[in-house]
Parts: structure tokens; C-alpha cells; sequence
């Protein structure tokens, strides 16, 4: 049994004291994280007070939302211009207005399109299952099927079988598959590019699935070998796997604890 690590509404001087060191970086995954996992992806929002956050630390720190969906739709969701956007686990960014996927993602596009095409034909009967075309990478979620367990073996074996997706990434996440490019291009090789190119000298990181303990190690990579403060933390939830548990320094109890957190920073700001 993985135990939970510390509270981070209680440790609250650990992050305050890591932003302090300038220029920093906040890094923030969406669904789990600034929004509650919805049972269907296309109807996520983040609150009001989130929002206003956001945008208030962004005037003095570099925001970046890391999340595994297209950057257009996580701009959409979080609504700033003024937040740097990583898309599909990294490979695609929305930055100061200019969009664009790493070329090494973009060879990998055709093939996608090709298996969520067949994904739709094969799973058109099945109520829940929805197919998530996003370019570079594919999500088959099955969060609101009735019978999960033989959702997810049937999508498995789909992914498995299809020829296109042949040498390609199979992952899990929570209630969802999904199927990325064999690169290694992932939310930790996305910190540390924003880190180096930015230059920061201090990174907090917030998510709650496997794929962001890629960024949980590399903020700690950088912060053993002393080029950064450093900072990660694991949201929960009824279903936290246990390596986001290992690699997270601290945790938040759920999206209401990382609303209060993002809304005491940005307050923090603005009496200093
Ligand atoms: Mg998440």
C-alpha cells in the first residue's frame, strides 16, 4: 500500500516558498486537476474563481497547461490567452498565438486518423464508448459505459489488433485507452523544454494520472541535479494510481482543494 502524501493545504509554505524564486513556472494538468474527471470529456469547465486565478498568476509567473487533450480545446477551457498550452501529452503547443506540432508527432497523424476512424465503425453500437480524434494521439474513453470492465477488454483488443497501431504507444489512463506516438515525448520532456527555454529557476506541478508522473520525475530530475526549486503534487481521487502517489511530494484531497490552493496564491500575489 502506496501512502498518501502530505497535504498540501496544511504545507502550504512549501509552494509559496518555491514560487518565491524567480522567474517561476505552475504547471497544471485539466481533467482530475482544475476540473473534476465528467463523465463525458466535451462538457468539462473549470469555476469561475479557477479561471480568475489563472489568469492573475499568470501576470507574474509562467503559466502552462499540460494536458492530454488538443491545445484548442484546452484553451477553450481555460479561456487565457496568456497561458502557455501543451497538448497532446507535449507534442503540440499553443504559445503567445502560434500553434504547432512537433514534427516528430505529425508524421504519426494520418495513422491515428486511420484506427479513430475504425474505432467509431467498431464501437458505433456500443452506448459510451466515445472516440476522441486528437491528431497527433487518439483517446477511446469509456467512462459512462454500463459494463467498464468489458469496454475496456474490448477496446484493448481492438487497439491491439489494429494494423496501423502496430509500433505505436498503448496507454491507460483513468476510464480511458489511448493510443500516442512511440516518441519520447511526454509532459516531463515538456516542463524541462519550457524550463530551459524560459529559463525558470523554480517549477510546481500539479496533476492527478499516470501521464503526469512524467512530469512529476523530470521536476525532480532538475531539482536533485539543483537547476530548480521544485515542487510536484498528486490530486486524488476515488481512483489515484499508485505511482502518481510515489512521485508526488505533496497532494490535494480534489479539484475544490486545488481551487482553494490557485485562488490563496493568486491573493498571495497581490498583498506582496
Ligand atoms: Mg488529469
Amino acid at each position: 500500500m502506496v501512502s498518501i502524501p502530505p497535504d498540501l493545504l496544511d504545507n502550504r509554505e512549501a509552494i509559496s516558498r518555491v514560487l518565491q524564486e524567480q522567474p517561476a513556472g505552475l504547471f497544471l494538468d485539466i481533467d482530475g486537476t482544475l476540473a473534476p474527471l465528467h463523465p463525458d470529456p466535451t462538457a468539462v469547465t473549470i469555476t469561475a474563481a479557477v479561471r480568475q486565478a489563472i489568469a492573475s498568476l499568470s501576470e507574474r509567473m509562467e503559466v502552462v497547461v499540460l494536458s492530454g487533450r488538443a491545445t484548442a480545446d484546452s484553451r477553450g477551457i481555460v479561456g487565457s490567452d496568456a497561458v502557455t498550452y501543451v497538448g497532446n501529452h507535449g507534442s503540440e503547443w499553443l504559445r503567445d498565438g502560434q500553434e504547432s506540432v512537433l514534427a516528430v508527432a505529425r508524421e504519426f497523424v494520418p495513422r491515428m486518423h486511420q484506427i479513430a476512424s475504425d474505432a467509431l465503425v467498431r464501437f458505433v453500437d456500443w452506448p459510451g464508448v466515445y472516440v476522441e480524434d486528437k491528431g497527433p494521439s487518439i483517446s477511446i474513453h469509456y467512462r459512462t459505459v454500463a459494463d467498464r470492465p468489458a469496454a475496456a477488454a474490448a477496446i484493448g483488443r481492438f487497439i491491439d489488433e489494429h494494423p496501423a497501431a502496430v509500433g505505436l504507444r498503448h496507454s491507460d489512463g483513468k476510464l480511458v485507452k489511448e493510443v500516442r506516438p512511440p516518441i519520447d515525448i511526454n509532459k516531463g520532456t515538456a516542463v524541462a523544454t519550457v524550463v530551459e527555454e524560459r529559463g525558470l529557476r523554480a517549477a510546481a506541478m500539479l496533476g492527478d494520472d499516470t501521464t503526469d508522473v512524467d512530469a512529476f520525475r523530470a521536476v525532480a530530475r532538475m531539482r536533485d541535479a539543483g537547476r530548480i526549486q521544485g515542487l510536484s503534487i498528486g490530486v486524488l481521487s476515488a481512483g489515484t494510481p499508485g505511482e502518481v502517489l510515489e512521485a508526488a511530494d505533496y497532494s490535494l484531497a480534489d479539484t475544490n482543494a486545488v481551487e482553494r490552493l490557485l485562488v490563496w496564491l493568486a491573493d498571495l500575489g497581490g498583498q506582496g
